[in-house]
């Protein structure tokens, strides 16, 4: 039976193959480290002002492929590193990212030989990110009205993290990434049963 919910699922699984075919154009793996997840390969602009993301990107890429030569494929780690090398890390002060902010973030990754949670692999510590493995970190920053975990003072930090209530993740680790599998598992249950 054809309804919304269905249309969108629909909706979803076109666009989820759009990107892998726009991957696979770009010889599916990120051009900085080689890392080939689909889930945390997305394309980044060579030049700023360029569309950064959006499912009509991938159609437009497709469509046109003169357009291709102004994107590259990265993984969401790979980048960080680019957008921070950008804009200057360590020398712009922004809200988030004053000497404090950057030192008290320095000295947890520290803590744990920087290395991410999760895959294990050491990394430049400005990349990492907070995960919260039991809940949700979106209500927790909104309601104790913080941009990013890091915001959060250092004592606190340390307790939560080795407590196991937090970790520290990589982005490819740490990204959202697992949507798309639970929609490819739902889609394949349903043509099952019909
Ligand atoms: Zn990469
Ligand atoms: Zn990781």
């Amino acid at each position: 039976m054809w309804n919304r919910k269905k249309a969108k699922e629909m909706d979803k699984e076109y666009r989820y193959n759009l990107r892998l075919q726009i991957q696979s154009i770009y010889g599916g793996k990120c051009v900085r480290c080689g890392e080939t997840d689909p889930d945390v390969l997305t394309l980044h602009p060579i030049y700023t002002g360029l569309p950064e993301r959006g499912w009509q990107l991938y159609r437009e890429l497709l469509q046109q492929p003169v357009l291709r030569q102004f994107y590259n494929l990265l993984c969401m780690n790979c980048v960080m590193i680019a957008k921070l090398e950008k804009m200057n890390y360590f020398t712009e002060k922004t809200n988030e990212r004053t000497v404090s902010y950057r030192e008290k973030k320095q000295k947890i990754c520290q803590l744990y030989d920087n290395r991410c949670s999760k895959c294990n692999k050491q990394f430049p510590y400005w990349i990492f990110t907070i995960d919260h493995p039991n809940g949700d970190g979106g209500t927790e920053r909104h309601n104790r009205k913080i941009t990013g975990m890091f915001n959060l003072p250092y004592e606190e930090l340390v307790v939560r993290l080795n407590s196991g209530e937090l970790r520290l993740c990589c982005p490819n680790c740490n990204m959202n990434y697992r949507e798309s599998s639970k929609w490819i598992t739902l889609a394949m249950s349903r043509m099952d049963n019909e």
